[in-house]
């Protein structure tokens, strides 16, 4: 069994191999070559973590595996990432484990790397203004990805705690983005996409505030009650996601479903787009949303590639189980 850990991830994964890889599976998913299984996560009532598993196979890949891990909200006190991950994959073929992959920064790769995806297949070609609600340790990881998946010209940010904001920010400063520090209402008014990253559990963004032809990237809804945005703007939408099983249940669309304001059948897996079984935006008018709920397959084939690559560099640890 071979371990790659955290410390190794950064220089063997890049942004663009992990939109790659993303991307491939998201495709793999909607022609039924991969698929995930049903995910457990739970409140540990205990150092107020959520904990749990995701898994599935990439029969195209060969991936196969779980990621174990959550969220530790105290974690940031301590030096620590709030998120704690760690993949384990299994030979499909034996059911053998095969790696043990550090996967903080992986998870961080892939989850900038599904907005990003539906950015690039769901935006404006137009669209010049990046709109930013969030700004903790995964808002710096979307930012970069969306700024290589499109043009943008300047982004403008919001974020419940706004002595956060200057680190994302800097971040813009750094790729060479102006950033600017708005109002929730001016936002809607100038991004033409929206990426929304907060572990927020009410909605933030309202219908009112978003403009025809914004694209939306909701990526902080995750778990069961969590919501970004307005379940009437989530209605008002043409609906993507990852999964759309996890999509009604933990997604950004749960509440609009509850409500009974959409039923599954409208949302579009982002894979049927990418094959091009689905067209996608088919106006420069309709507000598209993409509900980017994180499925296991997404940090399957990212931990793959890095013990692939760990591999033919020589630097994966070798241990026996
Ligand atoms: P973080 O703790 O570093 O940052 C949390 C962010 O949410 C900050 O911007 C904070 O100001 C904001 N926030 C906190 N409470 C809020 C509230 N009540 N209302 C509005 N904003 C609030 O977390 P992070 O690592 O940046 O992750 C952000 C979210 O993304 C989390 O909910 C996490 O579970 C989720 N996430 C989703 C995926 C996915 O695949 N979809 C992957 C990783 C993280």
């Amino acid at each position: 069994m071979l371990i790659v850990p955290e410390r190794l991830i950064a220089d063997l994964v890049t942004a663009e191999a992990a939109y790659e890889a993303v991307e491939a599976v998201f495709a793999a998913m909607a022609r039924g070559d991969a698929r995930n299984f049903p995910v457990v996560r739970e409140a540990l009532g205990h150092a107020d973590a959520l904990y749990g598993f995701k898994s599935g196979f990439d029969r195209a890949g060969l991936a196969l595996g779980l990621k174990s891990g959550g969220y530790w909200p105290g974690n940031m006190a301590k030096g620590l990432t709030n998120h704690q991950s760690t993949v384990v994959l299994f030979d499909p073929d034996t059911g053998q484990p095969s790696a043990l992959v550090g996967g903080n920064l992986l998870t961080a790769l892939r989850t900038a790397a599904a907005s990003a995806v539906a950015i690039k297949r769901l935006a404006r070609k137009d669209a010049k203004v990046l709109g930013m609600i969030g700004a903790g340790h995964q808002a710096t990881f979307q930012l970069r990805a969306a700024a290589k998946a499109h043009p943008f010209e300047r982004m403008v940010g919001w974020n419940l705690h706004p002595e956060m904001l200057p680190k994302l920010a800097a971040v813009a400063d750094e790729i060479g983005l102006p950033f600017e520090a708005v109002t929730l209402v001016q936002l809607g008014q100038q991004a033409d996409v929206i990426i929304t990253i907060t572990s927020s559990f009410a909605p933030i963004l309202k219908r009112a505030q978003v403009r025809p032809g914004t694209h939306l990237s909701c990526m902080g809804t995750d778990t069961v009650g969590k919501q970004e945005v307005e379940s009437g703007l989530v209605a008002a939408a043409k609906l993507f996601t990852d999964e759309v099983a996890q999509s009604i249940t933990l997604g950004e669309c749960q509440h609009a479903i509850t409500e009974d304001l959409i039923n599954e059948a409208v949302i579009t897996p982002i894979g049927a787009v990418i094959n091009g079984d689905h067209q996608g935006r088919s106006s420069d008018d309709e507000i598209t949303l993409f509900d980017g709920t994180g499925v296991g397959l997404q940090d399957l084939v990212v931990a793959a590639m890095a013990v692939e690559r760990a591999k033919a560099a020589g630097v994966a640890l070798e241990f026996e189980i």
